[in-house]
């Protein structure tokens, strides 16, 4: 980076510091787009006038509300929720719902702006938002969760819509909270429409949608190494979390000849250096899925080890898939997983490498693929979701598979495309930050001041 394109970067990044206090996390998106987009603005002059990246960086609009519901020993609870609206200017308003008690406004900030440039980058017409509350469903009975996401709605169901903005699943909702989510919105509303995916498939959810995540995060590993003439065939894989993403990251890559041997939750992780094959991986789901257990109960049917309260990233492997949740990697974790020879990261969480990290793997040139590319495949079947509902159809499993395939693939080239450093290296950071920003960028500039 020159020292011009630098103190631009700086300038821009203290005036929204002081415009976003203590929003770290959205601080470090926003910062990393930055990095990557300022050297085109300076060649495209007609962008920096028209503020496109002050614009950008300034949510639409974010609602805050309060949700109250009983639990089951009849106490009033209270919790906080959100929906930021960041940019529909290349279509409806898209992104996920999070319960955690993690969820600060920062937090969706940082997604819904990710989610802008994501939803680009699939080709379709998405516009990015995110939602979510600071509700841990954790422990709570399905009575409790269902509570819970009916109060939820009755405020949320006013600013969303099938034209407008389509929420689905994130960290903490799953195929229960949405669907619970989604019949007190078709209660309220008298009418039919996919508002919500990730919908049940008799009520409306595509196939695949359950898998998409994990799986398009795969292929795009497989595409990166594809265009260096290798494959996923015989690698080792670390992978972190055990939710929706890493369960289906585990078994495409298990599908493509690879050996996933890691998976971990909040207590910390497994390694299994036989490889977590197909057996294995039904019990995962089961645990996981069905039964909510926790992570150290494989570790105690199929006798490998537990490592309490850390992260896989010290065991020796070629591919990091970090699946669990954001700044999981560290820059010493990038150090460590450099110096044991990893390949691949590739992202299927939502920036799940702090900044630094992130830097570590550029500078070394290895595949890096950032979130905004590589766990694109979730939002876009999403996408494809709403296609199926308008249309009163239904896809096959193979059709919307191989949608998602394509989608990826033209996600990987447009990466290539903006992020080509010369040979066959390409910055996939760059190339997914800008790739992203033109499409929206154009969209704007040809919209006016609005
Ligand atoms: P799930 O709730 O299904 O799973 C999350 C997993 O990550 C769990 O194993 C959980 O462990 C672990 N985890 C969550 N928070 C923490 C934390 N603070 N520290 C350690 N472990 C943690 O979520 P998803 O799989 O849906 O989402 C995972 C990531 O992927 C998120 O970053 C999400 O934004 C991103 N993503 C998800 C998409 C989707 O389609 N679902 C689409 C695109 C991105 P525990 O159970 O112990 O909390």
């Amino acid at each position: 980076m020159t020292e011009k394109v630098r103190s631009e970067v700086d300038k821009f990044m203290s005036g929204l510091i002081r415009r976003n206090p203590g929003e770290t996390e959205f601080h470090q998106a926003v910062q990393e787009v930055a990095e990557s987009v300022m050297p085109f603005l300076f060649d495209h002059p007609e962008y920096r006038k028209a503020s496109i990246l002050e614009r950008l960086t300034e949510p639409d609009r974010i609602i805050t509300f309060r949700v109250c519901w009983r639990d089951d020993q009849g106490n009033v609870r209270t919790n906080r929720a959100w929906r930021v609206q960041c940019n529909n200017s290349i279509g409806p308003y898209k992104g996920g719902l999070r319960f955690h008690p993690s969820v600060t406004l920062s937090v969706l900030k940082f997604l819904a702006f990710e989610q802008v440039l994501k939803n680009s980058l699939t080709t379709l017409p998405m516009g990015g938002a995110k939602g979510g509350a600071n509700f841990n469903p954790k422990g709570k009975s399905d009575e409790e969760v269902m509570r819970f996401c009916q109060s939820m709605m009755i405020e949320l169901s006013r600013h969303i819509g099938e034209d407008t903005d389509v929420p689905a699943g994130d960290i903490g909702v799953g195929g229960r909270e949405v669907s619970y989510l989604f019949g007190q919105y078709k209660r309220l509303q008298n009418r039919w429409t996919g508002t919500i995916t990730g919908k049940g498939l008799s009520f409306g959810g595509s196939l695949i949608r359950t898998e998409a995540t994990g799986y398009g995060c795969v292929y795009f590993a497989q595409n990166m190494l594809e265009h260096r003439g290798d494959s996923l065939e015989g690698k080792t894989c670390l992978i972190s979390g055990s939710g929706n993403v890493a369960l289906y990251t585990i078994e495409k890559s298990l599908e493509l000849g690879a050996k996933p041997v890691t998976a971990s939750d909040s207590s910390g992780f497994i390694h299994d250096p036989d490889g977590i094959d197909e057996e294995k991986l039904a019990f995962l789901k089961d645990l996981k899925e069905v039964r909510r257990g926790r992570i150290h109960e494989y570790a105690e049917k199929f006798g490998c080890e537990f490592i309490p309260n850390e992260r896989p990233w010290n065991i020796p492997a070629d591919v990091a898939f970090p699946c669990a949740t954001q700044n999981e990697i560290l820059e010493g974790d990038a150090k460590t997983l450099l110096g044991h020879g990893v390949r691949v990261v590739c992202e299927g969480a939502n920036m799940p490498s702090e900044l630094a990290a992130a830097h570590q793997f550029l500078a070394a040139k290895i595949l890096y693929a950032p979130s905004k590319a590589a766990n694109a495949g979730g939002v876009a079947v999403s996408g494809l979701e709403q296609s199926q509902n308008s249309l009163r159809l239904t896809w096959t499993r193979e059709e919307v598979d191989r949608r998602l395939r394509e989608i990826m693939q033209k996600i990987h080239a447009q990466c290539v495309e903006y992020g080509r450093r010369g040979g066959d290296d390409v910055n996939y950071v760059d190339g997914a930050n800008l790739a992203g920003f033109v499409k929206v960028a154009d969209a704007m500039l040809a919209h006016g001041i609005v």
